[in-house]
């Protein structure tokens, strides 16, 4: 059983309470600012387990498991694995393609996706650097990924 109190960390909180666990679903609630104003603490929201990256598309909201919080996350996909995400002035490029999402300020940043791992950001760029997202982590490994939002 996790107990979710002792591992509250100083980071900005952005985990996620799990209330209940079955074979394909788990209902989590919102906890912290990270991805406001799409989700909003004390919000609830089914979770369909799966552990497959292929199930997801970009920009698509993902939980996966954090190790070093040992507790779950949320937070929005930006990229696969041996993708070259650059970021130049807040305008976005993967593997060269402008793509027209403009939620990074005025940032200028530049990476290659680890193998077998994906990218995530947090809706709350304001956040940036005080939350658990790829900004401050890095990649992250494709073995963590617990499940999304049941639509
Ligand atoms: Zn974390």
């Amino acid at each position: 059983m996790l107990n979710l109190k002792k591992l509250m960390s100083t980071f900005v909180k952005n985990s996620l309470n799990i209330f209940f666990f079955n074979k394909k679903y788990m209902k989590i609630r919102i906890s912290g600012e990270s991805m406001h104003p799409n989700f909003l603490e004390g919000e609830t929201y089914i979770l369909k387990k799966t552990k497959s990256i292929n199930f997801f598309n970009r920009f698509e909201p993902i939980i996966y498991f954090c190790k070093i919080h040992n507790k779950l996350h949320l937070k929005r996909l930006l990229a696969f694995s041996n993708e070259k995400l650059e970021i130049r002035k807040g305008k976005l490029y993967i593997d060269n393609r402008f793509i027209n999402y403009h939620k990074f300020g005025s940032v200028t940043f530049n990476i290659l996706v680890c193998d077998n791992s994906f990218f995530t950001f947090s809706d709350n760029f304001m956040t940036r650097g005080k939350n658990c997202d790829s900004f401050s982590v890095g990649s992250l490994n494709n073995d963590v990924i617990v499940g999304r939002i049941l639509d």
